[in-house]
């Protein structure tokens, strides 16, 4: 196996382009983000590798021993990651796992032992109540503040790891990094943001000051909604090893199709992410212009309470419009009367998605509360079907 980019090949890709990938625009980097140096007859991207075991002869050293520790897939995915997470960072390390969850419990299980003290939003992923009773199991003391007002620095003080998710789903509500980096910083925290919803052209924690930048990459990253993948990246050697062992003891792998087909997804990501970016805006934007709609947020609108925060720390503002229909029976005839939006949970695909966030009963939403994911049809003919909607819904 020659030129798969993973230094086995004719020629090793060490570096390849590390010292310009800061100067390129993003387009450019993620077009290009992570590919291998060029090899005569071998593809730009080279396909999966499918192995559970490599060839091993003397002294089991690696790169390559066993497939739950490594694979050159993984290998390609994660220089392309922290290309686009750390830009002109060649230091920077990223950790890929088998689902955002994978990689959110790399992070809280690596970095805290009994006794420490951890502090999570109280409005963040649904699923962080079923972490936060496993820490608690584990002897660590779990805080929880809001999001808005940077709240979470309030209880901060002793504690090991802050973590953060901004913007917040499925409130969309959104904290200073800078400041909330710098609080934990002078008290010796580490801090962790959830960058799920704004993906690494929307927002770069590492930059503002983040320990780790963490992702479910199941949504805008790899953005066609057929993969489920996670991924953790560090700045700091020491931390990406930690989290790098955490996921060789619980094995929570990616599979190297699902890593490959996220690469893949990567050269696209610039342009799926503009798009739909421009198209939620204008979904926001045509949304306020409605007496039924209450609760409006997308921290691109100006008016939005996030805004003034959001315009200092992101690029992009996201996929994800959040409102709420006066009642449970004018969302569900909403969302039935969509043609060009599936009626269907997570975010930051091609297709766009609504649903009626309080059907999973996690989080603190009113009955009509929608969460809505602007995917990349053409804004006119989304706007007309949301719009058409919402009439018959009335
Ligand atoms: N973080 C956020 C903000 C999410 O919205 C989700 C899933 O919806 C996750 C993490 C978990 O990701 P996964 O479903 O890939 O495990």
């Amino acid at each position: 196996m020659t030129g798969d980019g993973t230094g086995r090949g004719e020629r090793q890709h060490e570096g390849h382009g590390e010292g310009h990938a800061g100067a390129y625009g993003e387009g450019t980097r993620a077009v290009r983000a992570g590919l291998p140096e060029p090899v005569k007859y071998e593809p730009t991207l080279p396909g999966p590798v499918f192995a559970a075991h490599y060839h091993l002869p003397g002294e089991p050293t690696g790169p390559y021993t066993y497939g739950r520790d490594e694979n050159p897939t993984w290998t390609l995915l994660e220089r392309a990651i922290a290309e686009l997470d750390a830009p002109g960072e060649p230091g920077a390390r990223t950790v890929v796992f088998a689902s955002g969850m994978a990689a959110i419990s790399a992070v809280l299980f690596s970095q805290l032992s009994a006794g420490d003290a951890v502090v999570l939003p109280d409005d963040g992923y649904q699923a962080l109540p079923l972490l936060r009773e496993r820490l608690q199991a584990y002897g660590i003391e779990v805080r929880t503040a809001p999001t808005a007002g940077d709240a979470q620095l309030s209880v901060l003080d002793g504690a090991r790891l802050l973590w953060l998710e901004t913007p917040s789903n499925p409130g969309l509500d959104v904290c200073d990094i800078r400041r909330l980096a710098a609080g934990a910083r002078a008290r010796g925290a580490l801090v962790a943001v959830d960058n799920t919803l704004a993906t690494p052209l929307g927002q770069r924690p590492l930059e503002l000051g983040a320990d780790f930048c963490v992702a479910s990459d199941t949504k805008g990253l790899t953005g066609h909604g057929d993969v489920l993948l996670g991924h953790v990246t560090c700045r700091d050697e020491e931390l990406a090893a930690g989290v790098r062992r955490w996921r060789k003891v619980v094995g929570a792998i990616p599979g190297p199709m699902e890593a490959w087909l996220a690469h893949r997804s990567l050269a696209t990501l610039q342009l799926r992410v503009d798009r739909q970016c421009a198209t939620a805006l204008a979904l926001a934007e045509a949304l306020a212009e409605r007496p039924e709609v209450s609760g409006l947020r997308y921290p691109g609108l100006p008016g939005d309470p996030s805004h003034a925060v959001a315009s200092g720390q992101m690029r992009r503002f996201g996929s994800v419009v959040s409102f709420a229909l006066p009642d449970r029976a004018r969302a569900e005839r909403f969302l039935a009367g969509l043609r060009l939006v599936d009626d269907a949970t997570s975010f930051g695909g091609l297709r766009s998605t609504a649903e009626r966030r309080g059907r999973w009963g996690g989080d603190a939403v009113p009955e009509g509360f929608i969460r809505f994911s602007v995917g990349a049809e053409d804004a006119r003919d989304l706007l007309a079907d949301v719009l058409r909607a919402l009439d018959e819904a009335s």
